[in-house]
């Protein structure tokens, strides 16, 4: 295995001199998933020689989403499992495709700086933490970039670094932060419960005591399940079959009150012996609230509808800086609520209220941002898909006694449009927060937000690339990217939060930046007619003499400038003469006529 054919060693690969390792090092600054094709990597021409189960050296130059770790062998890109960028590694190659091939690490030869020995030893092979190998700081710096590089590229926002605070915002202590976990429950082959974690894309329950990122009762709270179904021969689901009782152990735990929920996931509406359990439980300091949680469903999905309390409450409180939060089983609660107080307070920093604001929170959720915001401003609207978390965000309003809050229930993009058009309240907004799921903000709920005209709009953002795309299409619109913060909540995980803050470009700086454009760079709606024939047709119409300014005013107005131009103004707040209201209306008219508005 150690002989590495030299047949079948790449030249570029063959020795790893200074240089190489230096580019090593350096390539985790220019981190990315994206494929790279430059340089010796462009040398795939489709004749690929990569053999299957055939060893290679890899220099691991780059990392990708799931932690794992991107090389190069000739031309084709390899992506090798618990590889860390700046290892250079001997490499089994396992499957080949047609421009990507995929390793398994067999040997370290130079280990990577940035590599450490995981906290967990079952890092390798749980799902959860892909990166526990990388040293924290790294993981932070791999993040940054992440962000910096998917602005540039997808955003093309150049001088982005500029603009970015750095580093990016990490724990003082990135283990045991999670307030949340849910331990798959089942059987070995040999009959011995087993209860933990998913191996990484399976459903093998790989069994474990401790988990480094959980809150650490999770351990004490596991044995005691654990031994309660030994003990009274209770029966655990087994996926193959449908059969068997109890499916996971949800755990929540409020970090601020020390409460402490046990959800036991049951294939069935009782527990047998029960009584046994609670007994056990109730003895942990902090335990306020122990139920099941019924799923029959032969499904992937780990909860039912259906709770059912058998201890205490039905409910947890934790609070977020001094917002109070009723937790049950089913609720989206944030699983890092250390660093949602920092990503939360990023946003109503980048918010900058003053308590005169209307703030619109798009996919609100249970309202954190929402409730969080309406401390600090006059009126807050949410609006959220999922019904129950709607009842949710208006029931922690009502326990926070905050009655400034309003909550719509539907798809931000048919909600806010149908009220932005009704005009009255809602239809105004100073300040817009965003926070939506991966797949980015909806098209129409952009060009919503864009006639709304907020003055500030705060982007939150779980993915770099569709946030770079959505701020790339909001600069193009009138806004500027002023202010990015990336904010480490999934700690040991590729995952990234971002907090971007977008201002509205003022008129006088638009359109003066206007008039600078060549007229042939134009979008769809401008191209329909050039300045040089809106003039004439105004002239020939209602015989009035109008400049470039006044139809840049009035296209301004009616939001058909859709482009900034990069060349800034002279001056952001020189004095422009203002389009009087009859050559408004003249105007207005042509554009009307060359089906412009
Ligand atoms: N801001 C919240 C939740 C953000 S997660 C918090 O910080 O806790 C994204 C939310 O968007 C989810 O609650 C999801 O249900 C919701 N969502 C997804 N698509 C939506 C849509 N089209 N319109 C409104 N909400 C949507």
């Amino acid at each position: 295995m150690s002989d590495i054919r030299n047949n079948r060693r790449p030249k570029n690969n063959r020795r790893v001199n200074g240089e190489q390792r230096k580019k090593a090092a350096e390539a985790v600054n220019s981190a990315s998933s994206v494929v790279r094709t430059s340089g010796t990597d462009a040398t795939n021409t489709g004749e690929v020689t990569l053999v299957k189960n055939e060893d290679y050296q890899v220099l691991i130059e780059d990392m990708g989403n799931d932690g794992e770790g991107i090389g190069h062998v000739q031309g084709m890109t390899v992506f090798v499992k618990d590889a860390v960028v700046g290892d250079l590694a001997e490499v089994k190659i396992v499957k080949v495709k047609k421009n990507i091939a995929y390793g398994r690490l067999m040997k370290l030869i130079t280990p990577s700086p940035y590599r450490v020995e995981p906290v967990c030893d079952k890092a390798k092979r749980c799902g959860g933490c892909t990166m526990q190998q990388v040293s924290y700081e790294q993981q932070l710096e791999y993040k940054w970039n992440k962000v910096k590089n998917c602005l540039q590229r997808i955003g093309k926002m150049e001088n982005v670094e500029a603009i970015m605070e750095k580093p990016a915002y990490g724990m003082n202590n990135p283990f045991h932060y999670r307030n949340k976990a849910q331990f798959p429950v089942g059987r070995d082959k040999n009959g011995n419960v087993v209860i933990g974690f998913y191996a990484g894309r399976s459903h093998d329950i790989i069994d474990t005591e401790s988990c480094a990122i959980g809150a650490p009762v999770n351990d004490q709270i596991v044995a005691i399940v654990r031994s309660f179904i030994e003990d009274n021969h209770i029966s655990t689901y087994d996926e193959e079959t449908g059969r068997g009782l109890v499916r996971h152990i949800l755990i929540r735990v409020g970090f601020t009150t020390k409460e402490i929920m046990v959800c036991l996931v049951t294939n069935g509406n009782k527990l047998p012996h029960s009584e046994i359990l609670i007994d056990e439980l109730v003895k942990i300091d902090g335990m306020t609230s122990i139920c099941l949680n019924v799923n029959m469903e032969n499904t992937n999905r780990i909860l039912g509808d259906k709770c059912i309390t058998l201890w205490g409450q039905s409910y947890i409180t934790d609070y977020i800086g001094d917002i109070k939060y009723q937790i049950s089983p089913l609720s989206f609660y944030q699983v890092n609520p250390v660093q949602t107080n920092v990503l939360y307070n990023k946003a109503l920093e980048y918010a900058d209220l003053s308590g005169d604001e209307t703030v619109w929170d798009m996919y609100c959720g249970i309202g954190t941002i929402s409730l969080f915001l309406a401390q600090k401003a006059k009126k807050v609207y949410g609006v959220e898909i999922v019904p129950q978390a709607i009842d949710d965000a208006r029931h922690n309003a009502e326990i926070n006694g905050i009655t400034n809050a309003e909550f719509f229930v539907g798809k931000a993009e048919e909600v806010v449009p149908d009220i932005y058009k009704k005009g009255g309240d809602g239809s105004h907004a100073d300040v817009v927060v965003v926070d939506p799921p991966r797949k980015g903000c909806d098209q129409v709920l952009l060009d919503t937000l864009v006639h709304m005209a907020p003055e500030r709009i705060v982007y939150v953002s779980c993915d770099p690339a569709t946030l770079a795309r959505d701020v790339k299409i909001l600069q193009e619109k009138g806004y500027e990217a002023k202010k990015v913060a990336v904010v480490d909540q999934f700690c040991h995980s590729g995952h990234v939060e971002t907090v971007c803050l977008l201002s509205k470009l003022h008129s006088d700086h638009h359109i003066e930046v206007e008039l600078e454009m060549d007229e042939l760079d134009l979008t769809a709606a401008e191209s329909k007619a050039t300045y040089e024939e809106i003039k004439d047709y105004v002239l020939k119409k209602s015989g009035l003499k109008v400049s470039n300014l006044y139809i840049a005013q009035v296209k301004q107005k009616c939001g058909i400038i859709e482009r900034i131009n990069y060349n800034l103004p002279k001056s952001e707040n020189s004095r422009q003469p203002k389009c009087p209201p009859e050559k408004e209306t003249a105007i207005r008219e042509a554009l009307e006529h060359f089906q412009m508005i």
